[in-house]
């Protein structure tokens, strides 16, 4: 018996070769330089904010140097899988202007190098186990759970390390015969590598974030095909697709680093050139509680979720700038002297990204959206708060519809202009900052609206200012007004009068100015009062001063 008898036992209709693959998935036809870069989400319907940053730095890799990009579905978990992961997961990029060239989902396939789902490889992988069988370095372990427990105990009472290797390795010993009586027996096993590694013995690893590191071989002898649904594991998949698929650059999480051996091991034993590696460093946040910085928790913080950002309406770009700012520190720079360029034309260099954590914070997040939005114009403003409010305000997304001139006309009070106002953080903080101007929050709760009410209003003073108000065309006009009708009514026209002697006067124009604000807008600040009162008219004004009144008690 050889090693050929129990390949073709485990594997009778494997009949193609690694060869033959090869041909099928020839070298990609590309530029000298362009860097192939994939996005290998597992399926469970959830988008960690350090998955997005991968992404990211993918598709900038891919696009500044004429690549590819394309993205796998590794769904070789089927336990956790959950239903249209893949569509939800293009929709997000998609909404970060982020388009892999090559992907599979709902019997859609692009690309020449799939299928793009690990569950379809499957005969691909089992050709690639097939071949390890042959030439002696894959092997079918029968161990029990049970077993395995046992070697583990076993090795920790020793103060050994722990795993399946040299002596322990148990199914190793067994011979061929032995092998394929147990597989003729029906007991389940799962395929074993076969390392070669030495863990005494070091070699270096160039990976492009952390530099050159010391890692000790890898000895163990992993599973690289599961029992249950014949599927690979993830360190087989790695190798198999990442080199049919003609990766050159992997980048995952900093979690992966530690598997590093264990893949170029499997490299190794094929005789293939492993791709280059970037680990990204975990994503660090400071805990409210204690000050310390700590990685960002799927199941603790809100941000870890990708679904928070497109929520809380955080525009894109902005996001998309504060991952770019953990990525490279300097992207900020960058972009600001850039502003012409996209995002994928920024030269990212993985060495300049922080090797040891990297941090993500909220408040940043906010500034940079702040700033961003101050930028925009008041129709692109409108059109993103509209499309937000569709999804997550419908009754502020009617009133929307039903009011665009004035509501255009309320997005651009104090924009266009040289310091534009930044009180919009993202989409759903908008509503919050403009809701009085609207007649139907701002007449729905008298002890809502006038909650800073502090003092009484003269009602009387701005009924007669009601009278006389009128839409000019310039702020000079109206404030001139607004003087004179102050002086008739015993108010000095301007502060410093009021100063000179307060004996004199009831008080200034400033005072009746912010009576009116406190009036019209519920609030003791607010952003331009002459552009808020050509919002309200002067029915508007008249009907706002009598709601104030009304409620006094
Ligand atoms: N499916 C793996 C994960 O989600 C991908 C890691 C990789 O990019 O290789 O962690």
């Amino acid at each position: 018996m050889t090693n050929h008898d129990l390949a073709e036992l485990i594997f009778p209709n494997i009949t193609k070769t690694i060869a033959d693959y090869e041909e099928m998935y020839p070298k990609r036809d590309l530029a000298e330089g362009a860097k192939v870069t994939r996005y290998a989400p597992s399926p469970t319907g959830f988008m960690h904010i350090g998955n997005f940053l991968s992404a990211v730095i993918d598709y900038v890799l891919a696009k500044n140097s004429e690549g590819v990009f394309f993205l796998r579905n590794e769904d070789t978990d089927k336990a956790r899988e959950v239903e249209n992961a893949v569509e939800s997961i293009m929709k997000i990029l998609s909404d970060y202007d982020i388009y892999p060239d090559e992907y599979e989902y709902s019997n859609t396939i692009k690309g020449e190098y799939g299928p793009y789902i690990q569950s379809e490889r499957k005969e691909i992988y089992h050709t690639f186990i097939k071949h390890l069988i042959e030439i002696g370095r894959a092997y079918p372990c029968f161990c029990s759970k049970e077993t395995l427990e046992d070697i583990r105990k076993n090795q920790e009472l020793d103060k050994e390390r722990t795993g399946y290797y040299g002596d322990y390795a148990f199914c190793r010993q067994l011979t061929i015969e032995e092998q394929i009586q147990k597989i003729k027996a029906g007991i389940p096993y799962v395929i074993r590598f076969k390392s070669s590694g030495d863990f005494n013995k070091k070699f270096v690893f160039d990976d492009l974030v952390k530099g050159k590191i010391e890692l000790p071989e890898n000895d163990q002898d992993i599973p690289i095909m599961k029992s249950d649904n014949l599927l690979p594991t993830y360190h087989f998949a790695h190798l198999v697709d990442d080199y049919l698929m003609r990766t050159t650059h992997v980048v995952r999480g900093e979690e992966w680093l530690s598997s590093v051996p264990i893949h170029i091991d499997l490299f190794k034993a094929f005789g293939f050139k492993p791709p280059k590696y970037i680990h990204i460093p975990l994503i660090l946040k400071k805990d409210e509680e204690t000050g310390n910085a700590r990685k960002i928790s799927k199941r603790k913080d809100k941000e870890a979720s990708m679904k928070y950002y497109e929520e809380k309406g955080y525009p894109p770009l902005a996001v998309i700038e504060a991952i770019m700012t953990i990525a490279n520190s300097n992207y900020e720079e960058w972009h600001q002297n850039h502003l012409d360029l996209k995002f994928t034309d920024f030269p990212f260099s993985p060495k300049k990204m922080s090797s040891s954590g990297a941090y993500f914070d909220l408040e940043k997040l906010d500034n940079i959206s702040k700033n961003y939005i101050s930028t925009l114009k008041k129709e692109e403003v409108y059109d993103s708060v509209l499309s937000w409010a569709k999804k997550y305000d419908p009754s502020f997304h009617e009133l929307l519809l039903k009011e665009p001139l004035r509501s255009v006309y309320i997005f651009n009070i104090e924009r266009e202009q040289k310091k534009p106002r930044k009180d919009f953080v993202n989409w759903s903080s908008v509503k919050e900052q403009i809701a009085y101007l609207y007649d139907e929050y701002f007449f729905l709760d008298w002890e809502k609206t006038y909650q800073e009410l502090t003092e009484k209003e003269d009602v009387q003073l701005l009924k007669e200012y009601a009278k006389i108000y009128q839409e000019f065309e310039t702020e000079d006009e109206w404030f001139t007004q607004i003087k004179h009708f102050a002086e008739e009514n015993n108010y000095a026209p301007s502060p410093k009068m009021y100063k000179e002697d307060p004996t004199l006067y009831k008080g200034h124009v400033g005072m009746i100015c912010e009576s009116l604000r406190h009036v019209v807008t519920g609030r003791k600040e607010s952003p331009n009062l002459f552009q808020i009162l050509k919002i309200i008219g002067q029915k508007g004004l008249l009907q706002r001063i009598e709601f104030y009144e009304k409620g006094l008690k």
